[in-house]
């Protein structure tokens, strides 16, 4: 066996677009592998909370980056609840806020930005072992190496009526902006959101959360992995 690597490795991929159950699945199936859970999301969240708080404009890559570059990120791994920090303040309710979420897609853009959290990725992935990834580009580029790879997807419609929900919108502006967002996710020239040629895609369109989670577990005991 390769030295350094922990007893009982387990690397999951979890990718799609927004509204496709990432998050709620990647956080059961962590907390049933007893995992621990990585959000790459809120990590770009967090750095475009910090280019909106310092001013400097979305349009000015150079300034976006140095700024991401030298702000203190930290995120936690408990599928529970984790906190995300920027420079030592608590921002894990406003990273979820509509000014945050109009500004991501413009700021995981940025190839300097995702140079540096794919790197923090990393690290945070071989520093757990156990881990349930959840992002855009996690079995393409962060996780190649991954035990298993799953791509959600969902109907537009149920994509839209979920994030609705979750944030009390309106149903044709949060149809608009999945809509928007995913065009910029799926067409930026680094790193764009992109299902791994062996990533399994699985359409939750129709399925429980729970149905989900159990599908996944199947596949990690047919791999022998979990
Ligand atoms: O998953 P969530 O909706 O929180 O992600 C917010 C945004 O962060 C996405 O719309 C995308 O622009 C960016 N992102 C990314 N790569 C990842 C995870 C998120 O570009 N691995």
């Amino acid at each position: 066996m390769e030295e350094n690597v922990p007893a009982g490795r387990c690397v999951v991929a979890v990718d799609g677009p927004s509204g496709s159950g990432k998050s709620t699945v990647s956080r059961r199936l962590a907390v049933s592998l007893g995992a621990r859970y990585l959000d790459t999301g809120a990590m770009y969240r967090a750095l475009t909370w910090a280019v909106l708080r310092s001013g400097v404009e979305l349009t000015d890559a150079e300034s976006v980056a140095k700024v991401a570059g030298e702000a203190d990120l930290r995120i936690g791994t408990d599928p529970q609840g984790y906190a995300v920090t920027v420079d030592g303040t608590d921002v894990s309710s406003d990273i979820r806020g509509a000014e945050v979420t109009g500004a991501v897609s413009a700021v995981a853009a940025v190839g300097a930005i995702r140079e540096l959290l794919v790197d923090r990725q990393r690290r945070l992935i071989a520093e757990a072992g156990r881990i349930v990834v959840e992002g855009r580009d996690i079995g393409s580029v962060v996780a190649p190496d991954a035990d298993l790879k799953v791509y959600l997807t969902a109907s537009e419609a149920a994509r839209a009526q979920r994030r609705s929900a979750e944030d009390a919108a309106d149903v044709a502006a949060t149809a608009a902006d999945l809509a928007r967002r995913d065009r910029l996710d799926s067409t930026r020239t680094v790193n764009p959101l992109q299902q791994a040629a062996d990533a399994v895609v699985l359409d939750t369109t129709e399925l429980g959360i729970d149905q989900v989670v159990a599908r996944l577990r199947e596949m990690l005991t047919e791999r022998g992995v979990a």
